[in-house]
């Protein structure tokens, strides 16, 4: 068993476990200067945030954590699409057209995700808040939504009606009724940032996990990297996936967990801007790119894209990020294939 910590990767499509018995450091109380491995879990952005880090002693990992965890939760005081008084949801209450003022972060956010949405054709788009919320309630009641009302959280959608203006830093929503949406990119850059935080706190050897979106920082001292292993389809794979990396972001996006059937087809939670409807092809994607920020919101964009013409996939990729695709069929057969160029963190083929 090599001494790497170990994480089985099944969210969204892969479960993230973390194996604590495979540090490979010696059991009783740490030698001077030695690192020891702490993990830390809690409830944030809907879902559990997961930091494992290694520390000189558990005062100093603690208190690292809560200031990682407290960074995740200034985030979600920005980005929640939940919470009414988030900076997100406050920019849909003036009228179509008015420009507001934004926070840095939230501007430069919505900047990277304009730039995949140029890259992607739409295919990955914050501006689909309406059609995320109409299809939400969809999945709630199991009745699909009338093409009246899809056309209508169409009108009020679009990547093209988001104007960005880096002079004043302001926010303009074109369209009436428009909504953000920031669900495929906001874990990713709150696991970012998080581990941003412990590095300023000078734990480098620290991964922080937020569901299926992992910001990995500095291998786990005396070994190559993460190690992840990935089982498609939420089935612990017999013969598994082993990615293994460092100061890379590793995503995985897909309808394993969030998905609903509706007169007897399976629709993802992922919603696929050409209909206005959840994913209806299976498809599991996993990226690994320079940052969280970026993996998670290519797997979301690839996600769509895989049910498309793949083509499209490598051109968003860029030169330093990686796809791994599995598409099944009808019968259950599972087909597989990677895109792109492995960024540098990337210890293994992919
Ligand atoms: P992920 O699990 O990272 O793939 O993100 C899925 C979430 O992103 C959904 O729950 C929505 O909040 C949002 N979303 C759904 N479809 C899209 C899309 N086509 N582009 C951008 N965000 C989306
Ligand atoms: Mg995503």
């Amino acid at each position: 068993m090599p001494p790497w910590l170990s994480l089985r990767f099944l969210c969204s499509f892969f479960l993230v476990v973390v194996a604590a018995a495979q540090t490979g450091l010696p059991p009783g109380p740490p030698a001077a200067g030695a690192l020891t491995r702490y993990e830390f879990v809690a409830p944030h952005m809907g879902t559990l945030f997961r930091i494992v880090l290694f520390a000189p002693d558990e005062s100093v990992a603690q208190t690292a954590a809560a200031a990682a965890f407290a960074r995740v939760a200034e985030l979600n005081r920005i980005m929640s699409d939940y919470d009414p008084n988030s900076e997100v949801m406050r920019l849909g209450q003036p009228p179509a057209g008015t420009a507001i003022a934004a926070s840095a972060e939230l501007f430069d956010l919505l900047q990277r995700s304009q730039q995949l949405a140029a890259a992607s054709d739409g295919a990955f788009d914050v501006t689909l808040g309406p059609v995320v919320r109409l299809w939400r309630e969809a999945r709630r009641t199991r009745r699909l939504p009338t093409d009246a009302d899809r056309a209508a959280a169409m009108r009020a959608s679009g990547y093209a009606n988001l104007r960005l203006n880096p002079a004043d830093r302001t926010i303009t929503l074109l369209a009436p009724g428009m909504q953000l949406d920031l669900g495929g990119i906001a874990k990713g850059y709150a696991a970012d940032e998080a581990l941003a935080v412990l590095a300023r706190l000078g734990l480098a050897h620290a991964m922080v996990a937020a569901s299926g979106d992992l910001a990995l920082g500095d291998a786990p001292p005396g070994t190559p990297g993460w190690k992840i292993e990935l089982a498609p389809f939420g089935q612990p794979a017999r013969d598994p996936l082993i990615v293994v990396a460092a100061n890379v972001g590793v995503s995985t996006s897909g309808d394993t967990e969030q998905f609903a059937e509706i007169g007897g087809v399976r629709y993802s939670h992922i919603v696929d801007p050409a209909s206005a409807l959840g994913l209806t092809t299976r498809v599991a994607v996993t990226v690994i790119a320079r940052h969280a920020t970026l993996s998670d919101s290519l797997a979301t964009a690839c996600s769509v894209l895989a049910s498309g013409p793949v083509e499209k996939i490598a051109g968003c990729l860029g030169d330093s990020a990686r796809a791994l695709v599995l598409r099944q069929d009808e019968c259950g057969m599972v087909q597989r294939a990677t895109y792109g160029s492995s960024p540098p963190g990337l210890r293994t083929t992919l």
